[in-house]
């Protein structure tokens, strides 16, 4: 048997678990693959964009002055499209059709849109007086050579990736994502197709938090299932330490006879083991260690399913964001009205509900319970677009304020769907 954990508010374990937690080393990458990713080096223009002074309409390169006095004819000597520059000069008197994109010619300073002007044979009618530079877009107006157009830090978004290749760059300093391994342990475990024997069920931790790697930007890596056996699990982790960059087990946290995470961790990594028992509901027991020669983290999930995915999303997913270079915040909270009583609860823990949060978009959210708050029910966990954090010895009457982390933003606006919500 072993003895619990260090008892530990959900801060503390936050920031106890972020401490022991590295960036990965910066890889450079194509830019099509850094989406998502952290930069780990500033971004600098290596040139112009636009690289040469464009049209920013179709229509006609001129020289502004040859408009002052309004309703200009002037002849048309050559064309300019995207692509294609002009291989003539606009001298006095005269214009060059140009299209979107295309390169102003040597000797016009402005455009005059299609929309302002008249054709007429090879000649055409400028209508309205052009101011010098209308309708050009400059060389470098909108990114100048030199320029650092990205900090290290920022997280590569689409319009990044745009903004990349439109300089010419090829690839991109980033922290990788994570490869995450993800270990289930039990004895009463089985897959599918496997029938369950007495007293076995189907492994739903594992697939589960596999995929909640996923949507934290990580790299799943299926470690499989081991039974409740030191040496099977130190095994694992020993294999697990070479092909993954943070290692997430599920079950054998508990005080329990057939718990052996303590022990295998404890003796794998006596320098950073640290077993708690964090003052949530659920989710309380957690451990985590940094293995020795590998320096790869090992985080110790309960086996109850809800509480294994509980404990991801308040204190997995920020450390996996860590590791993957971004600043690992913990979840944000938004203030939702109650739709039904919570609480209190005077056991000394912050109960995370499983909540509907509902209400359109111009209206405050409200909440109700999503059903049996079981550590086990993780069905209802499903069918919860929230958690909602009730400390402990609160009473949360109806229409009292709720923190609620909302976990799946477009659940939002079912209130018909839910029963008790008006
Ligand atoms: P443990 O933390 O190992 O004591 O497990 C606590 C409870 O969670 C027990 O009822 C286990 O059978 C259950 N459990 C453990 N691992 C899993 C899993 N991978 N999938 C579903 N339930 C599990
Ligand atoms: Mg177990």
């Amino acid at each position: 048997m072993e003895r619990p954990g260090e008892w530990v508010e959900l801060e503390v374990a936050r920031a106890r678990l972020a401490a022991v937690i590295e960036p990965l080393a910066p890889t450079d990458v194509p830019i099509a693959e850094s989406l998502g990713r952290v930069l780990a080096a500033e971004v600098v223009a290596p040139r112009d964009v636009p690289p040469f002074a464009a049209s920013a309409m179709d229509g006609f390169a001129l020289r502004a002055e040859d408009t002052i006095g309004g309703s200009a004819r002037l002849s048309i000597v050559g064309a300019s499209g995207a692509g294609r520059p002009a291989t003539v000069a606009v001298g006095p008197g005269e214009a060059v059709a140009i299209a979107t994109g295309g390169a102003l010619p040597v000797g016009a300073d402005s455009v005059c849109p299609i929309e302002a002007a008249t054709l007429a044979g090879d000649t055409v009618e400028v209508h309205p007086v052009i101011e010098r530079g209308a309708y050009v877009r400059g060389v470098g107006d909108d990114t100048a050579a030199g320029l650092v157009v990205f900090t290290a830090g920022s997280v590569v978004g689409p319009a990044h990736v745009g903004v990349m290749a439109g300089l010419g760059v090829e690839s991109v300093s980033v922290h990788p994502a994570p490869r995450v391994g993800v270990l289930a342990t039990g004895d009463e475990l089985v897959v599918a197709p496997e029938v369950p024997g007495p007293g076995q069920i189907h492994d739903a931790n594992r697939p589960a938090l596999l995929a909640a790697v996923r949507t934290a930007h990580g790299i799943p890596v299926d470690l499989g299932i081991v039974g409740d056996d030191e040496a099977a699990l130190e095994a694992a982790l020993a294999d697990a330490a070479t092909r993954c960059d943070v290692v997430l087990t599920s079950g054998g946290v508990s005080v329990g006879t057939a718990d052996h995470a303590k022990a295998v961790l404890t003796r794998l990594a006596p320098e950073s083991v640290e077993w708690l028992e964090v003052r949530i509901q659920p989710g309380k027991p957690f451990g985590f260690a940094v293995l020795e020669g590998s320096g790869v983290p090992v985080l110790c999930l309960p086996g109850n399913p809800v509480s294994a995915l509980v404990s991801f999303e308040l204190l997995v997913r920020p450390a996996l964001a860590r590791r993957g270079g971004r600043p690992g915040r913990a979840p944000r909270t938004e203030v939702a009205v109650a739709a039904e009583a919570f609480g209190p609860w005077d056991d000394g823990k912050l109960h995370v509900v499983r909540v509907v949060a509902c209400g359109d978009t111009d209206e405050q959210l409200r909440v109700c319970s999503a059903g049996g708050q079981g550590s086990h029910q993780l069905r209802v966990t499903a069918g919860a677009n929230g958690f909602a954090l009730i400390p402990h010895g609160r009473a949360v009457g109806v229409g009292d304020p709720v923190d609620v982390i909302v976990t799946e933003p477009d659940g939002i606006g079912r209130c018909d769907a839910v029963e008790g919500v008006r």
